[in-house]
C-alpha cells in the first residue's frame, strides 16, 4: 500500500488567529507532504508495504531510520490535524475528564505539565497525552519524529491522544523562537471531543 496525505476538515486559515494561515498551509502541504513520500519512498519493494503504519511504528526497531523519521512523521501529523479545530471544545468530559483529574488533579496542571514537557524538549520533537498499555494516562515528550506507539521508547510507550508538534516550523513564522507562547495557543484550537473520541478507541482497543 501507499500512503496519502490527508486532507483537513477545516480551511487553512480557520485557525486563526492563534495558528497563522501560512504556517498551516506550509506545515501541511509542505512537510506532512515530504513525509507521506517519503515514507512510500523507504517501504517500496520492502515487506514493510503489506503492513500497517501502527504495526510499523510499535515495531520500528526492526526498520530502517528513514521509516522511522517518515512513518513517524505521517503519523504524528494525522493525529495533530484530527484533534484540531476552530470549533473546538474547550474542556473534556465523561471518563477522560474522570481520569484526567485522578492523575492530574485537575485540567489546568494537564496543561502546565504539557507545557513544561514541550518546553523542556530540546531541538524537534513532540509532547504527547498518552494511554499507557496499563490503561493509564501519562505524558512524555520525545524527540524529531518519534511517538509514544514506537517500541524504542522504552520509558513511557503506549497510545498517543493528544500530541502538540514542537519543530520550529510549527510555530516559527507566527511565533518566532517564542515556542511557550505557540505551547499556550494550542489550547485555544485543541477540539478535546477529538481526544475523548480517541481516549475512548484505545480503551476499547487494549480491551482492558
Ligand atoms: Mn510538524
Amino acid at each position: 500500500m501507499s500512503y496519502t496525505l490527508p486532507g483537513l476538515t477545516y480551511a487553512y486559515d480557520a485557525l486563526e488567529p492563534h495558528f497563522d494561515k501560512e504556517t498551516m498551509t506550509i506545515h501541511h502541504q509542505r512537510h506532512h507532504q515530504a513525509y507521506v513520500d517519503n515514507l512510500n519512498k523507504a517501504i517500496a519493494g520492502t515487506d514493510a508495504e503489506k503492513e500497517t503504519l501502527e504495526h510499523l511504528l510499535r515495531n520500528i526497531s526492526k526498520y530502517s531510520a528513514a521509516v522511522r523519521n517518515n512513518g513517524g512523521g505521517h503519523y504524528n501529523h494525522s493525529l495533530f490535524w484530527e484533534i484540531l479545530s476552530p470549533q473546538a471544545k474547550t474542556a473534556p468530559e465523561g471518563k477522560l475528564a474522570e481520569e484526567i483529574n485522578t492523575v492530574f488533579g485537575n485540567l489546568n496542571e494537564l496543561k502546565v505539565q504539557i507545557k513544561q514537557a514541550g518546553l523542556t524538549q530540546f531541538g524537534s520533537g513532540w509532547a504527547w497525552l498518552l494511554v499507557k498499555h496499563n490503561g493509564t494516562l501519562s505524558i512524555s515528550a520525545t524527540a524529531n519524529q518519534d511517538n509514544p506507539l514506537m517500541d524504542t521508547n522504552l520509558t513511557n510507550q503506549g497510545y498517543p491522544i493528544l500530541g502538540v508538534d514542537v519543530w520550529e516550523h510549527a510555530y516559527y513564522l507566527k511565533y518566532q523562537n517564542k515556542r511557550a507562547d505557540y505551547l499556550d495557543a494550542f489550547w485555544a484550537v485543541l477540539n478535546w471531543a477529538a481526544v475523548e473520541k480517541k481516549y475512548e478507541e484505545v480503551l476499547a482497543k487494549i480491551k482492558l
